[in-house]
């Protein structure tokens, strides 16, 4: 029942060059490994399969970078087939011209299996580059691409992201992409509208917690600071409530819904997340406050102390949000329940 249930996650597809950053990608963001230290890992070997215990259930299939998938012994039906994105991973400190190739051949054959797919394009290790230069590669890139694609007569229109797991660009990118594959994203964002122009918050993100990835925001503008601010904060309660949590009790939690728990080890759970709740006041008279919302999301916001103080409307209005979400859920789990038993008969 379980695996019938993983099949319908979407599915985000890693694919690249050797060498364009996709393993340490994936373990940043997924396995909260520090980015300096991705300096020794070994390079992808072998299509890696992850499946990832969090909100938003996706697989990352990192493709080794000499392999091309089209290789008989891949299934290219089963890898482009399903729901989902195809990231596709270039150095952009590199001569890029062959992973362009590469990634042209990729999304023509693709597509012709699969028009659905979404493409992401991810120039990456931009750190090293100046701000000129990163305008310069994206706008190359971008152009060389639309030219393939047309040239090919197909109508697919790829995002580019500028990426590097320096900073919180390469989450931000993730936010992205999986806010693509969300089919609530309208309701939610209206609920985050709603919510903070009844309760004075300036900035709304709903993040899932494991991963750092916001699966949606209220309408006013992300700038790079609040995001890091906010996302930083919560490591910041995970580390906290990590050294309180017995140890183990989330193993169990995790069980049903993650048969692979076993090849991840970054599961880190907000443990009775419904409850969980922080606030940090900032010396400016800014307030951070993380509310749980569910064993997977938790919301953070950016309020005004004097807003805060008006803390019986926030909370009131803060439980009408956490309901709203519940409901938003229950209807798609239903609607997904009712497909599978439509596919069984
Ligand atoms: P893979 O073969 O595609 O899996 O590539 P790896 O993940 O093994 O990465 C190759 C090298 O690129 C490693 O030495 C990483 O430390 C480095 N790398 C990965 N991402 C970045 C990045 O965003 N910026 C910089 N400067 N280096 C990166």
């Amino acid at each position: 029942d379980d695996d019938s249930f993983q099949d319908h996650r979407p599915r985000l597809l890693i694919m690249g060059l050797r060498r364009s950053g996709k393993s340490s990608i994936r373990r940043v963001v997924f396995h909260k490994l520090p980015a300096n230290e991705t300096l020794y890992l070994r390079s992808t070997q072998r299509l890696e399969k992850d499946n990832i215990t969090s909100f938003v259930n996706f697989q990352v299939w990192d493709f080794p970078g000499q392999e091309f998938p089209f290789n008989p012994v891949f299934d290219v039906q089963e890898i482009f087939g399903e729901y989902g994105a195809l990231i596709f991973v270039i150095d952009a400190q590199d001569d890029y011209g062959e992973a362009l190739a590469r990634l042209h051949e990729i999304m023509i054959h693709a597509y012709r299996i699969n028009s659905e797919l979404a493409f992401e394009v991810f120039i990456h290790k931009v750190d090293a580059l100046s701000d000129d230069y990163k305008l310069d590669t994206q706008r190359n890139i971008h152009q060389r691409t639309m030219d393939a694609l047309s040239d090919a007569e197909l109508e697919i229109e790829p995002r580019f992201h500028l990426t590097s797991i320096y900073d919180h660009s390469i989450f931000e990118a993730f936010s992205k992409v999986i806010q693509k594959l969300i089919p609530q994203l309208p309701t939610l964002e209206n609920l985050l509208n709603s919510l903070c122009a009844t309760s004075g918050i300036d900035k709304a993100f709903l993040f899932d917690v494991n991963s750092k990835i916001y699966i949606a925001t209220d309408r006013a503008p992300v700038d790079m600071q609040t995001y890091e601010i906010c996302s930083d904060m919560i490591d910041v309660i995970m580390d906290v409530s990590e050294i309180y949590r017995p140890v183990n009790e989330d193993a169990q939690n995790i069980g049903g819904a993650a048969g692979a728990a076993e090849s991840t080890n970054s599961s880190v759970m907000m443990d009775r997340a419904d409850d969980t709740a922080a606030t940090i006041q900032l010396t400016n008279g800014v307030v951070l406050a993380l509310k749980g919302v569910n064993r997977f999301l938790a919301l953070v916001c950016i309020l005004r102390a004097e807003n805060y103080g008006k803390h019986g409307l926030l909370e009131y209005n803060f439980q009408c949000f956490k309901q709203a979400i519940a409901e938003v859920f229950e209807v798609k789990r239903m609607s997904t329940e009712r497909l599978k038993q439509e596919n069984l008969r």
